[in-house]
């Protein structure tokens, strides 16, 4: 996809060389925003830090010194990543006027390395949803057509990157949140092996499947910022090495000849819009062209990937969502008459009724009556779809699919009807549950809507996705 931004790598080489200056830089990214306004895809600007960096930067620079591998580059972060000083909601109102204590551990990662966040994005509140209408901020508009919807839950992101705001943007990805929007906006977002990246400082919603995403516009800038942010972290117990040889594409591959990649039978099913599966078809026949072996396999146990991510993740969430009780942080009634009244009044007005819906569905799985029937069954179908996934990637090296079963929906149309909310999560959840790392790139549209073809690679095959995805990305025609 064309944008008025160079490269990642070429923007902090000129910064460095001193050809452009990061002040520059960051003005130019804010007023992007200011012009894209009506898409509502910003909570808050970080405007006045990102100015103080960005001259820290030119000065540092200017006095001889190198400020980094993304030095001067201006980039957004979705609302529910703490950044200093800034006011983080996740787009609830529960946490409306929280400012961030401290900042989370990826963004202190991109801030040594010279980047500078100019916004916090939009999103479906605590990362609820495929819309972001669920934000309690209103519903972030489509870059391609006002009417539709950006997709969710990282739909700010995704939107800022593909109305040019800033080079890239970071979301996150529970369960699709950062390759649906890449789907239906039109970039590339990726999810990386569960743990590869830090989630300090980032607000909870399914602890065993949360991770960072990120969105860009093109498949080495997302290896290239994938390399400035990952790996352990004394903060977060769940991270894992890094790969010896990083993330960055230093030589790209010529063809995909001897590449194995398999179809998922299950996600080119009828449930799938026929054009849109025309779209991903001829996009599978490129990587053929390519020279890649391509086959269908079969995966039966995905087609319950669904339901077993509506079991667990409502369970997880509601558990980490109890430690919003209006006592400690945002929103408080100062009218309660007791502990009780102040809890009751803090959560009931300060939730919206995607995050009451899945408190309510958590607490009952988790209930003593029901847990063996919703929450163990749900664990112990995770693990057949874990052996049953382990499996195919004895046989193919990589995986695709759709990302989703359609292209952008319209605003309003799914946002009283949750399972048909939820049924956008088809194709994403498999790649969560089962901690694989998954990347999505544009391909033909459909009626002038993008589609985003989904790969995925096995656990802690980041590096060969990166490479597999940008041969992709060269050869498909969008
Ligand atoms: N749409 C999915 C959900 O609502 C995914 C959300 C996410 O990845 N944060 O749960």
């Amino acid at each position: 996809m064309s944008s008025m931004w160079q490269p990642v790598d070429e923007i902090a080489r000129d910064v460095n060389s001193g050809k452009l200056s990061a002040v520059t830089l960051v003005n130019k990214a804010l007023t992007r925003i200011e012009e894209s306004k009506k898409y509502n895809a910003i909570i808050t600007l970080t405007a006045d830090r990102a100015r103080e960096r960005a001259e820290t930067i030119d000065t540092k620079i200017q006095s001889g010194q190198s400020a980094g591998r993304l030095a001067g580059v201006p980039f957004i972060a979705k609302d529910n990543f703490l950044v200093f000083g800034s006011e983080t909601t996740a787009a609830s109102n529960i946490l409306k006027g929280f400012t961030a204590p401290y900042q989370s551990t990826v963004i202190n990662m991109l801030e040594a390395e010279g980047a500078i966040c100019v916004a916090k994005a939009n999103l479906d509140a605590f990362g609820h949803g495929g819309s972001t209408e669920n934000s309690d901020f209103g519903p972030t508009l489509n870059p391609h057509d006002t009417n539709k919807v950006p997709g969710g839950s990282s739909g700010g992101s995704a939107a800022a990157v593909v109305l040019d705001m800033v080079p890239f943007a970071l979301g996150t990805d529970t369960g699709g949140s950062s390759r649906q929007p890449a789907s239906f906006s039109g970039c590339v977002g990726y999810k990386p092996t569960y743990g590869l990246m830090s989630r300090s400082g980032i607000i909870a919603m399914a602890s065993s499947t949360d991770t960072v995403g990120v969105l860009a516009h093109s498949v080495s800038d997302v290896a290239y910022v994938t390399d400035c942010m990952s790996g352990k972290d004394s903060l977060d117990s769940t991270t894992i090495d890094r790969d010896p040889q990083g993330y960055i594409i230093d030589k790209p591959l010529s063809s995909l000849k001897g590449k194995k990649i398999g179809v998922i039978k299950e996600y080119m099913s009828d449930g799938v819009d026929s054009a849109v599966k025309a779209s991903i078809q001829q996009a599978i026949d490129a990587l053929e062209a390519q020279g890649a072996d391509i086959e269908t396999i079969s995966i039966p146990s995905l087609s319950l990937a669904l339901a077993v991510y509506y079991v667990l993740v409502p369970a997880e969430i509601s558990s980490n969502l109890s430690r919003y009780d209006g006592q400690r942080f945002g929103y408080s009634d100062s009218a309660a008459k007791d502990l009780e009244d102040s809890y009751t009044h803090a959560r009931s007005k300060g939730f919206g009724k995607e995050a009451k819906r899945r408190i309510m569905i958590g607490t009952h799985v988790l209930s003593s009556g029901y847990y063996d029937a919703y929450y163990k069954k749900a664990q112990l179908v995770r693990t057949k779809i874990i052996k049953e996934v382990d499996r195919a990637f004895q046989s193919v090296d990589f995986l695709v699919g759709p990302t989703a079963p359609t292209t952008a929906f319209n605003i309003g149309q799914n946002i009283h009807d949750p399972i048909q909310m939820y049924l956008s999560d088809l194709m994403t959840v498999g790649a969560s549950l089962t901690g694989i790392p998954a990347i999505v790139i544009p391909v033909h549209k459909v009626n002038g809507m993008p589609v985003g073809l989904q790969i995925m690679a096995p656990q802690n095959a980041d590096r060969a996705l990166f490479e597999v995805a940008q041969v992709a990305q060269k050869e498909i025609n969008t």
